[in-house]
């Protein structure tokens, strides 16, 4: 079996963390790496993902030299969360004739707040006979595809509720300030209002993505952002919260049909949950026929997961029709183990 070639763009914490999985995946083959970063262009890139060899592969911040379709199949793209700042580089992408998966939240469905780029994406990847899909562990996966499946044996569907509670101590500097998280709860506000704390990225595009696939008419998305305010001291490298402080942030996403409430998505993210005895886990609730209680204690873990799922893809959205895809419109994802997984998807 000849193997997938993938070029991967962006190397950042998700970005060299999926590189370092396809190295141990025998049907996929990692021909070329783009980044911006100066201390990694035209660096080796067994060097820059610290795998103690060489893979005769150099870190290239010129995309143009290594998009070539007779070499690549597939690039899988890690950059940012917001679509609009990714599509210069998804149109170089398609343009080429090559596939691509994004993990920038906004790519899951941007038809949900971007239906003018959802149209030209889709487009584009038709125009060059390849296929284009936005996933991660949320949104792409827990609260909404994970969501999906679970109503397959309904006979009805009223109303929804799901939640995802986890522990944001693992992540960076930018994630804390997206969050909120080290400010007072007066700065969590102002941030909220300028539009510097975003809380969860996805609601729009979990809720729009649940709506279409179960057909549930949701025609307004309203999302709600609170402070998690500490009663007890916490810390990670990158911040201090004080008691009384914010923790983090507690998201509310609700899609509406006319009045009617019929999805609710819950995101409290915060650092160290356990400190105030707060679990984390995935909680999936369907109202209707049958009542469908769902818990995965503790939550699937976002940056893992979000490097297998959008590994576990390549071979399905190589093997897709041409076009822009979600991850309600393919096969379901699962664990790429051993070479029958992959004739299996292709
Ligand atoms: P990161 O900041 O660690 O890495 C991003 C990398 O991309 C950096 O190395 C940067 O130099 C590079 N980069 C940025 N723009 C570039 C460009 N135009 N060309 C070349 N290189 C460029 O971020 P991360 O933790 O790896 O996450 C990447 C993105 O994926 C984030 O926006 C994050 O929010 C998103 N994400 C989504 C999900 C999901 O569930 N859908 C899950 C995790 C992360």
């Amino acid at each position: 079996m000849k193997p997938i070639r993938v070029l991967q763009w962006g190397l950042g914490a998700m970005g060299s963390g999926m590189a370092r999985l396809m190295l141990e995946k025998a049907g996929l083959k990692i021909v070329a790496a783009v980044d911006e970063r100066p201390d990694f262009v035209g660096k080796d890139l067994g060097d820059v993902l610290n795998v103690d060899k060489k893979l005769g592969i150099i870190v290239t911040n010129k995309p143009e030299e290594v998009l070539n379709k007779e070499d690549v199949d597939i690039v899988v793209i890690a950059t940012t969360s917001w679509t609009k700042e990714q599509l210069p580089d998804l149109r170089k992408i398609l343009k080429a004739g090559i596939n691509c998966i994004s993990i920038a939240e906004e790519m899951s469905d941007p038809e949900a707040q971007n239906p003018d780029v959802s149209k030209e994406l889709d487009a584009l990847a038709k125009e060059h006979a390849v296929s284009i899909l936005g996933t991660g562990v949320n949104p792409g996966y827990v609260l909404d595809l994970l969501v999906v499946i679970l109503t397959g044996g309904n006979h009805r569907v009223d109303r929804i509720e799901a939640s995802r509670v986890n522990d944001l101590s693992p992540y960076g500097p930018t994630v804390m300030k997206t969050q909120g998280v080290g400010t007072t709860p007066e700065e969590f506000r102002a941030g909220v209002a300028d539009g510097s704390i975003v809380g969860h990225v996805g609601f729009p595009e979990s809720i729009h993505m649940i709506s279409q696939a179960l057909g549930l008419g949701v025609d307004r998305i309203e999302e709600n952002r609170e402070p998690i305010i500490s009663k007890v001291y916490r810390e990670t490298p990158h911040v201090k919260v004080e008691p009384g402080m914010v923790a983090g942030c507690a998201h509310i996403g609700i899609g509406y049909r006319g009045d009617q409430e019929v999805v609710k998505l819950i995101h409290p993210q915060q650092i160290h949950p356990h400190l105030e005895d707060q679990d984390t886990g995935d909680y999936i609730n369907i109202y209707g026929k049958p009542e469908i209680h769902m818990a995965i204690k503790p939550e699937v873990a976002g940056g893992v997961a979000t490097m297998g799922i959008a590994v576990n893809m390549i071979p399905h959205l190589v093997a897709a029709t041409p076009g822009l895809k979600r991850m309600i419109d393919l096969p379901i994802p699962a664990a790429l183990m051993g070479e029958s997984a992959y004739s299996r998807r292709i």
